[in-house]
């Protein structure tokens, strides 16, 4: 299968789009930016959308472990999955998750320092700077990049001591960057305007404290400024990873300069030989910039030799090879937890076996299975192609077809009613034989369920963001939205009250995925299995085709030679084979009609 790697923020829906299409592909994606905290990230209005596109991938990367943690959690209090460090359940698969942080193209500027025209423009700058330490800042025009914040930080460093602009200059590099967006335009404006100021107020004839350029730089005027500054000034807000910190670091070839970094750049996790700095305290940059140009020259030395043997280590060549090498580790994982792909030879033996036996009995269920989910479940009416499928099924020798359903007996009815199919609606509750007949699980007693329904009204009331679901012989009570700590606190105090109460009672307690449901004992898919095959000849050729949980029940319940088959992307847990999607389960039950004719 083709393998797909996506990147960043602006294609966060497209994973859960590609898998849509195509079980098999390998998907990655990768994230440039920071993930923020699930506190800050559950007030977007799409978040559930954002999150299920992400983890339509096989593994999803991030440069830090802390953006790992905030996408982890907001996993769980948002879409209620369970996750482990390494690894997020979801939708029946596992979603590894990776720390990769991003390095630099370092044969590039490797290159770049030996090439003549970067030692012409590196003797310009000593020319130019002779005796003056500079301080270099380069972003792109982003309000992520806290220039303005820097800026402050700078005047600050002045107005502690003015004679200070007779040796220190910064010059501020501004890459343009979405200048059709009006923020962008005022950010601009804004720093010019800084600039200006500071300029104003410390500035004398022929002294200027802060010098500016918007526009980009050639890769030889980059390189040599990185090589000749004294002292890189990179305080973001916030950034993914901050490539121009590596990059400086990478360029110091006579280890003289110091970096001074933001601690909420993803860099920050990379070079431990920076000074870090909270770019909100004004004061303590400030000073923190003063400390940088005073640092002894054999501990600036030592800092950036670390720094430099990390960047080098780790050029940005290798961290896509290693995202790779994750990425395959993860699909090879999912495709080893499914079942096996009902091909030809599975058809055949299917064939085989069909011919000679007694009877032939096919289990399937409806939505997701043999039919696509819908947005809203009344719009996923059978097609005449999917009616049309069913009743020639049905209308084979010695074949029973059983439509297996979740839903209620007035919907099955009215969408395949006239079809000479058994249908057994509510998971098992009720069902009826291809004449008509429709009989109800008798002696399902239901005292309980007031009882328990009174308990989880009163946990309702206590823990905010839970809801309770009520079925014809169940009762659940969901807690995906509420507080995670508090949420699994309370459940499992629940459960326990449950148990204690329940112990001799006809119900059984389901703690499922933030979930804790309570039925009636027995009432399931697959009790409805056993019933029917009960009746039927111990070497029945039993089929089954199911996708989600409730199938489960389906699976367990048929001998362990009956053929079983997990649509959709789920780990197949309890079924020996394995189809796609609805649309190659409709194919499969043509060509097994043609086979059993
Ligand atoms: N850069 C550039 N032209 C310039 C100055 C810088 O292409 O005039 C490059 C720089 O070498 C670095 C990138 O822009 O590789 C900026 O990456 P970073 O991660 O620091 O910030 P981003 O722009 O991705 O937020």
């Amino acid at each position: 299968a083709a393998t797909v790697w996506v990147h960043d923020f602006h294609l966060m829906l497209l994973p859960a789009m590609l898998r849509a299409r195509s079980a098999d592909l390998t998907i990655g994606f990768f994230l440039h930016t920071p993930f923020p905290s699930s506190e800050i990230y559950r007030l977007l209005p799409k978040r559930e959308d954002v999150l299920t596109g992400v983890l339509g991938a096989d593994h999803v990367a991030f440069h830090t472990n802390d953006y790992v943690l905030h996408f982890r959690r907001s996993c769980l209090r948002i879409l209620g999955l369970r996750s482990e460090p390494d690894a997020i359940e979801h939708d029946g698969r596992r979603v590894g998750l990776g720390v990769h942080p991003i390095g630099v193209d370092v044969p590039r500027f490797t290159a770049l320092l030996a090439e003549p025209q970067t030692d012409a423009q590196l003797a310009e700058l000593r020319d130019r700077y002779r005796g003056t330490k500079l301080v270099l800042g380069v972003e792109r025009l982003d309000y992520s990049k806290g220039v303005p914040l820097k800026l402050d930080a700078f005047e600050r460093f002045l107005a502690q001591d003015p004679s200070r602009v007779d040796h220190v200059a910064m010059l501020q590099v501004l890459v343009p960057s979405r200048l059709g967006h009006g923020d962008y335009m005022q950010l601009k404006s804004r720093i010019e305007q800084r600039i200006a100021e500071i300029n104003g107020k410390f500035g004398r004839p022929g002294v200027v404290p802060v010098q500016y350029m918007h526009r980009a730089l050639t890769p030889h005027e980059l390189t040599a400024l990185y090589r000749f500054a004294d002292v890189a000034m990179v305080t973001p807000m916030r950034d993914g990873m901050n490539l121009v910190a590596q990059e400086y670091v990478l360029c110091q070839r006579d280890l003289h300069g110091a970096l001074l970094l933001s601690e909420f750049a993803g860099a920050a996790h990379v070079l431990s030989g920076a000074i870090l700095v909270n770019p909100w305290d004004i004061e303590r940059t400030a000073n923190a910039l003063g400390e940088a140009l005073a640092l002894p020259a054999d501990e600036k030395r030592a800092r950036m030799a670390a720094m430099q043997r990390r960047v080098e280590e780790m050029p940005c060549q290798l961290w896509a090879e290693r995202c790779l090498a994750a990425l395959r580790d993860a699909a090879n994982r999912r495709r080893a937890e499914r079942g096996e792909p009902v091909d030809d030879a599975v058809l055949a033996e299917l064939t085989r076996l069909g011919r000679s036996a007694p009877a032939r009995c096919v289990f399937v269920d409806y939505d997701g299975t043999i039919r696509e989910i819908a947005q809203r479940p009344e719009s996923a009416r059978p097609t005449e192609e999917l009616r049309a499928l069913l009743a020639a099924l049905a209308a084979l020798p010695r074949c029973q077809v059983h439509l297996v359903s979740g839903r209620d007996r007035r919907t099955l009815e009215t969408w395949l009613g006239d079809l000479p199919l058994y249908l057994c609606a509510e998971h098992g509750h009720t069902w009826r034989t291809p004449d008509g007949q429709w009989t109800q699980r008798e002696l399902v007693d239901l005292s309980w369920l007031e009882r328990v329904r009174e308990v989880l009204l009163r946990v309702i009331e206590d823990v905010p963001h839970t809801f309770l679901e009520e079925k014809a012989t169940s009762i659940a009570w969901h807690y995906r939205m509420a507080d995670l700590e508090y949420g699994t606190w309370r459940a499992r105090e629940l459960q326990a009250n449950l148990e204690q109460m329940l112990a001799n009672e006809p119900a059984e307690i389901l703690h499922g995925r933030a979930v804790i449901e309570v039925r009636a004992a027995g009432v399931n898919k697959g009790t409805y299995a056993r019933q029917m095959l009960a009746e039927l000849p111990p070497d029945t050729l039993v089929v089954v085709l199911g996708d989600d949980q409730t199938d489960d029940d389906l699976f367990r319940a048929v001998p362990p030679e009956a053929f079983t088959v997990q649509v959709g992307n789920r780990r197949a847990q309890n079924a020996r084979f394995t189809l796609p999607t609805p649309v190659a389960v409709r194919a499969f039950l043509h060509r097994l009609c043609e086979a059993w004719r």
